[in-house]
């Protein structure tokens, strides 16, 4: 990239030269041109008003001949009746030269004629006299050649002052174009918007946003790796004690049952937990595209989960029903039903004897609303925002009891994003909590 800067800033250099060399000389030629003209247009009227060449006897013009203008004084037809510089009598019939069959049809002529060196040229005025004759002045001048080539010396030494110039300029802008981007990548964190230039500013903000992402991902997977270890110990350690203890002949005979429910319990534990880290994986494997969304009737498959989970929510004397009406959502059925699963567990398993949870469905505007509300412990403020990490529980002694394993929210948070849903959570500690989905409506245009 430097090199490139530097290429074309030579470039452009030498090209704005090279152009600025070549239009002064032809403008300087120009004006050059005409001062040349100028002058021999005065020559002939001043010898035109001296009354020296009106009559074809021209001798008395002899005193011309070292004049550096060349005098020739030609007859109508062409032939050549004077001339200060060559003999008359060696020159050929003029009536062809432009200047002079310029002159005799219009009164005055005028031409450039290139001389045998490249280095000069001819300039010739002619006008006509009253008695017929053509009076021709003609003067040998610098070509446009040999203006240019005198030119030369000059552009060339400006033309090295500028390259050097164009070189200096082309590190100096290469260097504070580069410098943000070097301490860039070598000091990520430490970038701030103030320390690149303005157009770098988006690319920065882009690069840090992806970066600080990047971080957060590889941290909350070790979290996250850290986290299973530890949650798949547990279990696993109390059915390795126990089942030690029965290989072993230590427990006595009444304890085996009781040891291997403590074993069952915790392999469901195990069990559950692996489910939903499987789970979990797949969903942040899953782009959004790749699910496989339909249209849903969302108050039928809330019916469902709250059908199912009647049993465990008449063990915990609890009170399950579902209100509102049908309403479509588009949305990957698995997905949904987990969801639903999940939130209803929640509300029966930190609930109260005798308490309530309420599902109700409903279109709502262009959505549709889910909301699953209970009566139960409820979740102190502290903890509200952080109940949807991964392994996060309020109370982790009850979670464990009741069969939790503590990713449930997290997974309904992922389902949520996966569906470009909201999700609200409001809850007050002993009086319950509620948490609001909302949904885009399957049939919107429909309701709208
Ligand atoms: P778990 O498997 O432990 O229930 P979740 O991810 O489903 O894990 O929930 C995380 C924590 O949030 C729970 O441990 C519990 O403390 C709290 N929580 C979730 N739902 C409710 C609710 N309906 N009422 C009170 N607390 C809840």
């Amino acid at each position: 990239m430097k090199k490139k800067i530097r290429r074309e800033f030579v470039l452009v250099a030498l090209l704005s030269i090279l152009l600025t060399a070549v239009s002064m000389t032809v403008v300087f030629y120009e004006l050059f041109k005409k001062e040349v003209m100028n002058e021999l247009e005065s020559y002939t009227r001043v010898l035109q008003s001296a009354g020296v060449f009106d009559t074809a006897a021209a001798g008395a013009a002899d005193g011309l001949s070292d004049w550096d203008v060349r005098i020739s004084l030609i007859a109508a037809d062409g032939t050549v009746l004077y001339d200060n510089d060559v003999e008359v009598g060696g020159l050929d019939n003029h009536r062809g030269r432009p200047e002079v069959s310029e002159a005799i049809e219009e009164g005055s002529g005028q031409s450039i004629r290139r001389s045998d060196t490249l280095d000069r040229s001819a300039f010739y005025y002619a006008v006509l006299q009253e008695d017929g004759t053509v009076l021709r002045v003609a003067k040998a001048s610098s070509s446009i050649w040999r203006i240019f080539r005198s030119a030369l010396p000059i552009v060339a030494f400006t033309g090295i002052v500028i390259f050097l110039l164009c070189m200096l300029l082309a590190a100096r802008a290469t260097r504070s174009l580069m410098a943000p981007i070097d301490s860039l990548a070598e000091h990520l964190d430490e970038c701030d918007d103030a320390s690149v230039y303005d157009e770098m500013v988006p690319f920065v903000r882009t690069i840090r946003r992806q970066h600080e992402d990047i971080m957060k991902n590889a941290r909350m997977r070790q979290d996250f790796t850290a986290n299973v270890s530890h949650e798949l110990k547990t279990p696993l350690t109390s059915i390795s004690g126990y089942a030690e203890l029965i290989e072993h002949h230590m427990a006595a005979e009444q304890d085996i049952p009781r040891f291997a429910g403590e074993i069952h319990h915790s392999a469901t534990r195990l069990l559950n937990m692996i489910n939903d880290i499987i789970k979990l994986s797949e969903l942040d494997a899953m782009t959004p595209e790749q699910a496989q969304m339909e249209r849903l009737p969302l108050h039928l498959l809330a019916q469902n989960s709250v059908d199912m989970l009647q049993i465990s929510a008449g063990k915990h004397q609890v009170m399950l029903g579902l209100a509102g009406e049908a309403a479509y959502i588009n949305g990957n059925k698995e997905m949904v039903e987990e969801l639903l699963y999940n939130l209803c567990d929640n509300a029966i398993r930190y609930n109260n004897p005798d308490g309530n949870v309420t599902v109700m469905v409903k279109p709502l505007g262009g959505k549709v609303m889910l909301e699953v509300a209970d009566t139960g412990i409820g979740i102190p403020a502290e903890h509200q925002q952080r109940v949807f990490e991964r392994f996060y529980r309020v109370d982790k002694s009850r979670s464990k009891a009741t069969g939790g394993t503590g990713l449930g929210l997290a997974i309904v948070k992922h389902i949520v994003a996966q569906h470009g849903a909201q999700l609200e959570l409001e809850s007050e500690p002993g009086k319950g909590t509620t948490i609001t989905i909302l949904f885009e409506n399957a049939d919107k245009s429909v309701i709208l």
